[in-house]
This record gives structure tokens, sequence and C-alpha cells, in this order.
């Protein structure tokens, strides 16, 4: 073997060691997980190349990292192992074929699918039904003692349901954090100068491995359970057959089992499950890396027994990598409608879960000065769902020598205002309001959006272009808007002129709500525009509401009420409102109705998954206007649960509590009925 292969093999064992002890024991990510895997497969490669080399230390012979001398430890009965990976369906079919021929079947193979969880393994022991001792992987032979952080796991029991259980039962599952919890959970530790986590899965390692288990009960944990492990009781009832029944069963004795596990017979169905559940991922509300297949006849299991890290009788298909490396290339500063400085990283275009990303929002100072980054950085940016991508960390470690800092502008990098920081705010902001164009032409835009006043055909650019070329300078100027003005601008016939012109004439019929969102009040979005409409019922009455008045309308708070008073307190925007009107926007007169004549009065009412007609902020308003309190659990007391698609854990606890669960169509139909619609 060349010295330069040696080399690099241990240069990739010294990496490897390196980026999984801060993976697994600091519970941080110095790479992706895909920069990982990349060199993880190289050193496989080149190992299985060059088996004169081969080492029992290397990290591909092993499973995590040895556990932590601070935790107590504690040896596995049987050892939690890793997982084979496949990467295409070609492989996944290799998987089915290696099986079939080691188990010499002709038969369709039967397995058990469910999505992969990315959080942390976690071993439950029971003795009698009495959650005795939790443990982590650790280095899949020995793990940590994490008992006191386990027992603060709602979804752990402490208890088992029923009776009659093993003597003792081994639950095996992830511990996780679902992501709407793990972006509250960050702005908190953000909000109190705490230390934040790149991703939910290290945040799930840091919070069930926290020395001190008041501060792991703070932290959302869930646990879903995967599997059986070891267990001893002549009387037990476990299915000695089927996999998938055993975790019904365990699902029975009241553990959390994923609701979207499922039995499928053949590698195509796998094959089709998992296209199903790549789909479906980013409304799923926790973060998967990919979907595991295990055979689901045990006997077939023990048929098909191990290898030195994983069992052959299952394998994980990933899915795109949601992290990935790249380089800042350089930072832009733009300016929002609010005045808000935003840094925006330009970054080299990078392939993150399927989409080609080249920017990142870098949010403010405060963020920059968090990851002290720097312009040619190698940093790791992240794209999750429909978020905006992020920078999650930067690689210190790869700093060119080149690298420069991140200047913040003093000046509005668009008017030149001054640009200010309130103290207590993250955000800078431009101090130029309506004179800035940056500013200007971002509340046009947001002024004639579908949500707002809803002008077909004036897009951004146009917007632009009639900043540019001063034809408008309020919002009340597109009324103004004539066929010579049009038709002047650069790529502007007659016949869409003319559609123009029209749009914006029909735009004139609208509702107070949208004409209050529309007119781009800080922090007054949809929601809390309809909740004024409703509350007030006319312009008059919301310009003159006293601040009392306006902390009394549902969800206001000091801040936006604080808002509304200045915006309607400035001239200029009252000049803007009385033009405006004049240019002749008009809406429907809302009829006030006193609270207790509301349908909903009173009760309590609970939104859960995913609704097709609108979004959850919307519904919630909505069903705010109708009397109901919006709550996010579901109790005895819960009036009803409205369920969207892939409602999870609150519809099955309504059913279970016998509170009434109405379709999306229902809830509708009450609004058309109630004139919320
Ligand atoms: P793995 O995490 O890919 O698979 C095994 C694990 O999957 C189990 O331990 C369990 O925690 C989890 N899992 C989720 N659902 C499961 C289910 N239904 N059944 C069984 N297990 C389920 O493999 P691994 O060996 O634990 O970890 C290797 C992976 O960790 C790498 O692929 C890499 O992406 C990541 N890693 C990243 C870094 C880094 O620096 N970013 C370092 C080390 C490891």
């Amino acid at each position: 073997m060349s010295n330069s292969v040696k080399d690099r093999i241990l240069e990739l064992r010294e990496l490897l060691h390196k980026y999984s002890h801060a993976y697994y024991n600091l519970n941080t990510s110095i790479v992706p997980d895909a920069e990982y895997d990349n060199l993880y497969d190289e050193l496989v490669e080149l190992e299985s190349k060059y088996p004169d080399f081969s080492d029992e230390h290397s990290p591909t012979q092993r499973v995590g990292e040895r556990p932590l001398d601070k935790f107590l430890q504690f040896k596995h009965k049987l050892p939690m192992l890793s997982l084979e990976k496949a990467k295409t369906e070609d492989e996944l079919t290799q998987f089915n074929k290696r099986i079939s021929d080691s188990l010499d079947s002709n038969d369709e193979i039967e397995f058990c699918c469910e999505p992969k969880l990315d959080g942390v393994a976690l071993s439950l022991h029971y003795q009698n039904g009495l959650l005795k001792r939790a443990v982590t992987r650790g280095d899949g032979l020995t793990g940590e003692d994490v008992t006191q952080n386990a027992k603060t796991i709602k979804s752990v029991p402490l208890k088992l349901f029923g009776k009659n259980h093993p003597v003792f039962l081994e639950v095996r599952g992830e511990a996780y954090i679902p992501l709407e919890k793990f972006e509250l959970m960050n702005d908190r530790s953000v909000g109190s100068g705490e230390k934040s986590f790149a991703n939910p899965r290290n945040a799930a390692s840091g919070s069930l491995r926290q020395l001190d288990s008041k501060i792991a009960s703070s932290r959302p944990l869930f646990f879903s359970a995967y599997s059986v492990g070891d267990f001893d009781g002549s009387d037990l009832q476990l299915d000695q057959y089927s996999h998938y029944r055993r975790l019904q069963q365990l699902q029975n004795i009241g553990l959390a089992v994923s609701p979207l596990l499922k039995k499928v017979k053949g590698i195509d169905a796998v094959i089709e499950y998992c296209h199903g559940i790549l789909r479906k991922r980013d409304d799923l509300g926790f973060e998967i890396d990919g979907v595991v297949i295990k055979v689901d006849s045990l006997a077939q299991q023990q048929a098909l027994g191990f290898v030195a890290r994983a069992p052959r009788w299952a394998i994980a298909f990933k899915f795109p990598a949601q992290e990935q490396l790249t380089t800042l290339l350089d930072v832009e500063f733009q300016v929002g409608r609010t005045g808000a400085i935003t840094p925006v990283a330009r970054l080299a275009p990078v392939l993150v879960g399927g989409v080609t990303v080249s920017n990142a929002t870098l949010h403010n100072q405060d963020e920059i000065n968090r990851l002290s980054i720097k312009i040619g950085d190698t940093v790791t940016v992240r794209r999750a769902g429909d978020v905006i991508p992020q920078i999650v960390a930067v690689l210190t470690e790869r700093r060119p020598l080149e690298a420069r800092d991140i200047v913040f502008p003093s000046q509005c990098p668009v008017c030149g205002s001054a640009v200010e920081r309130v103290t207590g705010e993250a955000v800078a902001r431009c101090r130029g309001g309506l004179f800035c164009p940056a500013q200007l032409k971002e509340s046009i835009k947001h002024f004639v959006s579908r949500k707002a006043m809803d002008i077909d055909g004036l897009g951004d650019k146009l917007v632009e272009q009639l900043v540019d070329q001063q034809l408008i300078n309020t919002t009340a100027d597109i009324y103004q808007l004539d066929m010579p003005a049009l038709i002047g601008l650069d790529r502007m016939a007659e016949k869409s002129a003319l559609k123009l012109l029209n749009a914006i004439k029909a735009s004139c019929q609208t509702s107070l709500a949208r004409f209050i969102y529309a007119l781009g009040i800080r922090e007054v979005g949809e929601a809390t525009a309809l909740n004024l409409a409703q509350h007030f019922g006319s312009l008059p009455a919301l310009l003159n509401a006293s601040l009392e008045q306006l902390l009394a309308v549902n969800e206001v708070g000091k801040i936006v009420a604080e808002h509304l008073q200045s915006f309607f307190a400035e001239p200029h925007n009252q000049q803007v409102i009385t033009a405006l009107q004049a240019a002749g926007i008009n809406w429907p007169d809302i009829e006030l109705q006193p609270a207790s004549a509301q349908p909903l009065a009173g009760h309590t009412v609970v939104l859960t998954g995913t609704l097709i007609s609108m979004g959850r902020d919307d519904a919630k308003a909505r069903l705010q206007q109708l009397g109901a309190k919006v709550s996010g659990s579901v109790s005895a007391k819960t009036y009803a649960v409205v369920a969207g698609d892939n409602a999870g854990s609150k519809l099955a606890k309504a059913t279970e509590l016998n509170v009434p669960v109405w379709t999306e169509q229902q809830m509708l139909v009450l609004f058309s009925e109630n004139g919320v619609a």
C-alpha cells in the first residue's frame, strides 16, 4: 500500500473520531451528517480495498462513542447496534435479494416500515411494569444511565398499562424533539443568552444527557418506541412471531409508537412507502433522516442474524441531507418593509434537501456574533421544510487566511439614512421611513399582495419600476395611475396596462381586515388584522382606539398596540389613509355581535394536522371571532378538535376522551354560516 493511501486512512479515522466524539458526546456537529457520511464511505472503501490495514478500533468497526465518565455506565444485555444504509432504490432491491437468498425463500418478504426519527436511541428497562432504568446507546455495548432525565419525558410511561407484565422488558426507541418545540426552545435559549442547538437531534441528545434533571424536564423531549430489546418472564404475553405485532403490543401498554408504522409485503411496496414518507417529510412536524425497514418475521430476523455493527434484517433508507457544507462568498444587506436591515449570506450554490441553495439569512448582528462568522468561511447550511435556509455552524478550523469580518452598515445601503438599533431589539433599522426607496418598494409590494389588496398584475419588478420612475410615492398613488403613465414603462403594452388598471379598480372593493393588513403596520399580520376588524367594526373606531381598547382585542399585546398607535399618529400615514379612501377604497359594514351571542363563546377548540384551505393562524383568528379560545392541547374540557390532514396524537387523544372531532369542511361551514369565511 502506498504511503499516501495509508496516510489518508489514518487521516480519515482521526477526523471521523473527532467528529463523532463531538456528535455523540458533546451534542454538537462540527460537520453536517452528509460530510461525515462521505468521509465514512471513503474510509469503508479504502479499508475494503486494503484489508491489511484494517483495525478493530476504526470508526467503521464501532458504533457511536464510549460513554462519558460523568454518567453512571450500564452494560447492555443485548448490544444496541447501528443500521445498514441504502441511498437508492437499487440498494434497497439488493438488500431484498440478499435477504431472500440468505433465507432461501421465493416468497415476498414482509417488512415493517417507519420514519427514521432523527434523535437519540434510548433503552427503557421495565421491571414488572415499572420503569427502573433508562440507558443511552453509548458505544453499543455500554451506555449512560439517564434514568432521572428519561423520567421527565411525558411519553415515557413510569408504569405500564395492564397486568401480567414480564419480569423484565427492555423497550428501545428514539428520544426526539419536535420541530416546533425545538424552535421555541432555541428562541428561549437565545433570548436568555444561553447556547442554542444547531438542530433538533443535537438538542435531544444534549437534553437527554443533562446532569441536572431539572433542566432536562424543561426540555420538550418525546419518546417513540421502535423495538423490544431483551425480555424475561414466563407469563409474558409478547408476540413471538411478528415485529409489527410486538409494536402494537407496546402501544397497548402505554408506549408511543410511530403512527406511520406500516407492514408491507415485498420490496416494491417498501419503495412506495419510502416515496410516500419523503413527500410528507416537510409536514411531519419532526425531523427524520429516512425510513427504517425491518423484516417483520422474528424467526426470519433470527435466521438472518447480525454483522459487526448492524442487523442483517434491517436497513435505513436515507433521504437527501438537510444540512450541507458550503462557502460564504459575501454578505449583502437587504432593507425590508419596516426598515429592518437583514444580512443575507451569498453562498457557493449547494444542493440541500434536494434544492439548490445560494442564499441564506443571517438574521441580524447578534446572529453574526453568535456564529463568529467571516466572509470566506466554510459553513453548514440547513434547509428543512419550507423554512428559509439558515447557516447553523461555522467550521473555524477551515477558515482561510484571507477571511474577512462582516461589517454591519451604519448607514442604510439604499438611502443613506442612519441605521438605528433600539436597545433590547436585535434588529437594526433604517430611519429613512417611506423616504427610503427600499422601504417604500417593500411596503407597496406588501400592499398589493394577494392577502392584502390583491392587485393582480402588479408584480415586484413593476413596483420597482414605478417607484424608481417616481410614478408612485405612496400606496395611494397606485389609484392615480393611468394609461399614459403605464404604457411608458418597460414591457407594458396597452392590453396589459388596461388589465392592470382594471385590477386596481377592482381592488377598491375590499374588506376592512384586508385594508388593515395592507397598511403594513409592524407586527400586524393577517390574523391580527382580522381580529382588529371584527373587534372595532369600522376604521374610525380603530383609529380612535385608546391603548386599553386596543389591548382588549384578542391576541393584541402591548407591543402590537403601541405599533398601532404610533402608526395611526403619524401624519403621513393619516394622509395616505384619507387619500386611499378618497380614491374609492371601501368595504362592507361589519355588524358587531355581543360576545355572549358568539356561537363558540366560552368554548375551547384545538386545531391539529394540516389544513388545506387556510393556514393555522387564519383558522385560529376566525375561531376566535366566533368566541372560541384556541388551545394547543386536548383535555376532557375541549369543546372540539378540528383535525386536518395527518393529524396525530391530538386526534388520538380527542378520540380517547370522547371530544367531538370536526373535519376542516365542518369548520368551514361554521365559518360561512357565521360570516367569517
Ligand atoms: P444511524 O443513526 O443512521 O442509525 C441507527 C440509529 O437510528 C439508531 O441508533 C436509532 O437511534 C435510530 N433510529 C431511528 N428510528 C429507528 C427505528 N425505527 N429502528 C431502529 N433505529 C432507529 O446510525 P448510527 O451509526 O447511529 O449513526 C451514524 C450516523 O450519525 C451517520 O450516518 C451520521 O449521519 C451521523 N453522525 C454524524 C456526525 C457528524 O459529525 N455530523 C458524527 C457521527 C455520526
